[in-house]
């Protein structure tokens, strides 16, 4: 429900809002605002990986996911602030006493299959791959590679040091990932990955999973992918 009349917000928060109010929000990196919420939780509480909507304004809709829950009405979301757009608007609007409503349902976990994973994605996905990571799913290795804004890889590096951060370039997202994976499959440093999840920028996702099965053993079933922005798109 990216855009959406403002009654059938005020339905959707009717049914499924969550009260929420802001207890913190720390920029860890140049473009990355981490917020802290005391939010009632929804059926089977709060979990890592859970994902909420928010009403950015009073007819658009955005999603973020919940990356860690320090108790059961404490969670944190991580976001990316990429430009002037409604969602980040909203984000950096945000101040501790803030009074919100989160759109959330009863989680639903992702099922990643494999034991030695690979996840690629942006900024946006940042938050799934720490939630994923705390979960755990039984994975032997992962490796995660972040494409993130200049400016944030140097921080985000810090504080994600199992992590490969990757600078983006400007108006291409995803050309330094894709650059990455074309040179680990050259040199066959992914022969042992058995799954894995691809998030963030639609496009980069459909480059990623062709350049996978082409250059692994890996098929489709085993490549989970969740498109979280495209560009040219408002809100997905
Ligand atoms: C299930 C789900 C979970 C998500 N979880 C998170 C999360 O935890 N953290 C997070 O940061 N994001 C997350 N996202 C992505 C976030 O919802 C989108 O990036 C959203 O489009 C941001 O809204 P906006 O109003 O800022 O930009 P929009 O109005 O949607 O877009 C404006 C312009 O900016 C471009 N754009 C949109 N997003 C990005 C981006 N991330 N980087 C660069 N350009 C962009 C669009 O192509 C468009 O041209 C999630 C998305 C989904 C579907």
């Amino acid at each position: 429900m990216p855009t959406a009349p403002a009654l059938v917000g005020r339905f959707a928060e009717a049914l499924m809002g969550r009260r929420a109010c802001v207890l913190a929000t720390e920029q860890i990196a140049p473009d990355f605002l981490e917020v802290e919420f005391r939010a009632e939780p929804p059926p089977g509480g709060w979990q890592p990986g859970h994902e909420v909507q928010v009403r950015a304004t009073r007819t658009e809709g955005r999603r973020y996911t919940v990356h860690g829950v320090v108790d059961a009405q404490r969670i944190t979301i991580l976001t990316v602030l990429h430009g002037d757009a409604p969602g980040t608007r909203w984000l950096r609007a945000l101040r501790p006493g803030t009074e919100i409503t989160l759109l959330a349902g009863k989680h639903v976990a992702a099922r990643l299959p494999g034991t030695r994973l690979i996840f690629l994605g942006d900024g946006s996905a940042l938050g799934t791959f720490n939630a994923h990571t705390a979960v755990g799913h039984g994975a032997v290795t992962t490796t995660t590679v972040i494409e993130a804004p200049p400016g944030s890889v140097a921080a985000l590096s810090d504080r994600c040091p199992g992590y490969r951060i990757l600078p983006a370039l400007d108006d291409e997202p995803g050309a330094t990932t894709q650059a990455w994976l074309d040179d680990a499959l050259r040199n066959g440093d992914l022969a042992d990955v058995d799954g894995a999840l691809l998030l963030g920028h639609a496009q980069s996702i459909q480059q990623q999973r062709r350049a996978l099965i082409t250059g692994t053993t890996l098929d489709r079933r085993a490549i989970t992918t969740r498109p979280y922005w495209a560009t040219g798109k408002a809100g997905l």
